[in-house]
């Protein structure tokens, strides 16, 4: 079912932000931390159903972003809705580090059948990306006896101590918070819209071998290969742009780390869910396989979940070594099944089919805008990179436009997100339909037009 198909168009009737919106917007700047990096537009959600937002002042915004990604299944689906309704009334939480209820194995047991890992998986379950990561994190420190990582530039994997050293997406996340405790060492992500060095267009296999001969520097140089506890992998990167790894480089660090006993873990907090038109990013990358998979963001559907899911001989340590009382309640678990039980049954179609409508309405905007330099992703994963577009260097990034089309998008009653420098974001609910992609792909089109 489609909660979304009576309403057709965003409708905006006030200025934005409305007046109620502008309390709760000065509230939040007396009360709320000011960490937050909020876009300059500023939505206020009072409800939302499918793909439709409603701000306090009866404005109604569709939804291109879905909560950052996470609202895979759309806003309150009506089965998540039930799901949750009925687990609340009979079990909240019981702690599952010290008792047992039915919902963890049920999810680890579904999770071992669709993730990318050769052989039978384990599962630890946490209540958001960053704890997944820590949780990948210290199991390949344990499971290895190595204490070495490798990330990459412009990579996101959250902003707790642990992750935070993985991450590079920008400054303003490491800021003020010195030295890093882990030690990651960060090679360049192989991005063939803007090679490390020119920064110019190259293809796949370039940046392929300049990114694996920049890692075999570092293997020779300052962090041999056999120290190195895991590599930090998002297929397709996130914050820092929507930007797919190629085949050929996926392939070669799997070989990689087999080679060298190097845990693979791959990020798919952002990518996986379906988002991609398959259930994760790494199963466009057919016959790769993970060691340790970790995901957050869709798999819940907007209640916060974080899983860890590894090899099982991988996950081997001892009781008592990891664990969280909030990790793995009832309700998220109830929410994560009924999610991917409706993304099996038509929702990661919805996001190839669909996505592939959305991204060929994007390349037609790339045919009519200069400023368009790039689209790309897969499924409901698409970025869309501004550039100058014209004058002395038409490649040059223009950030600064990117921000134009998102306040526009905005105030049309779209709502959209960058990401990277000059990146605009489509993570849609992965319930978008056809004319959803039209509506919204006509008010981008105005609102790059009024951009420029
Ligand atoms: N990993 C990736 C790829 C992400 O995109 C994010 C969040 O955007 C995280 C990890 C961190 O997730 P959370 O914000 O739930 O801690």
């Amino acid at each position: 079912m489609t909660p979304t198909a009576e309403l057709q168009k965003p409708s905006i009737k006030t200025a934005l932000p409305g007046p109620k919106s502008l309390e709760i917007i000065n509230a939040d700047a007396e009360y709320v931390t000011p960490s937050y990096p909020r876009p300059d537009y500023k939505l206020v959600a009072d409800h939302a159903s499918g793909v439709w937002i409603t701000d306090p002042d009866g404005n109604v915004f569709l939804d291109c972003n879905a909560g950052v990604a996470v609202c895979s299944t759309g806003h309150c689906h009506p089965e998540v809705v039930a799901a949750i309704q009925k687990q609340v009334g009979e079990l909240i939480h019981l702690c599952g580090t010290d008792f047992y209820y039915r919902h963890m194995p049920e999810l680890g047991k579904k999770l071992n059948e669709i993730v990318p890992i050769d052989g039978p998986t384990k599962t630890h379950f946490a209540n958001s990306g960053a704890e997944a990561i820590e949780t990948a994190l210290k199991l390949a420190m344990y499971h290895t006896h190595r204490q070495k990582f490798i990330a990459f530039q412009s990579s996101f994997h959250g902003r707790t101590l642990g992750a935070l050293s993985l991450t590079s997406s920008r400054k303003a996340q490491r800021l003020g918070f010195m030295r890093q405790p882990l030690d990651v060492v960060h090679i360049p992500y192989p991005n063939r819209f803007r090679h490390f060095v020119t920064d110019q267009v190259t293809d796949q296999a370039t940046v392929t071998r300049d990114v694996l001969n920049w890692l075999n520097k570092v293997f020779e140089t300052t962090t041999p290969a056999e120290e190195v506890a895991g590599i930090v992998l998002e297929v397709v990167q996130g914050e820092g742009g929507y930007v797919p790894a190629p085949t050929a480089f996926v392939k070669e660090l799997r070989r990689i780390c087999t080679e060298n006993g190097i845990m693979l873990i791959v990020d798919e907090v952002q990518s996986g869910m379906g988002r991609t038109g398959k259930m994760f990013a790494l199963d466009h990358h057919e016959g790769v396989k993970a060691d340790i998979i970790c995901m957050a963001k869709g798999l819940g559907s907007g209640m916060p979940i974080g899983a860890c899911t590894a090899r099982a001989d991988i996950m081997d340590w001892h009781k008592g070594a990891h664990a969280s009382t909030f990790g793995g309640n009832p309700v998220a678990l109830t929410a994560a099944l009924k999610t991917i039980e409706l993304l099996q049954g038509g929702l990661v179609d919805n996001s190839r089919e669909v996505g592939a409508y959305l991204e060929a309405g994007l390349n037609k905007l790339k045919e009519k805008y200069d400023v368009i330099g790039d689209v790309r992703g897969f499924g409901m994963m698409l970025g869309v990179e501004f550039v100058k577009g014209s004058g002395d260097d038409p490649h040059a990034a223009d950030a600064e436009l990117r921000d134009r089309v998102e306040m526009a998008c905005y105030q049309k009653g779209l709502i959209i997100l960058g990401c990277g420098n000059n990146t605009i974001r489509w993570s849609p609910p992965l319930i978008l339909s056809k004319e959803n992609v039209d509506v919204a792909v006509a008010i981008f089109d105005e609102a790059i037009a009024a951009s420029i």
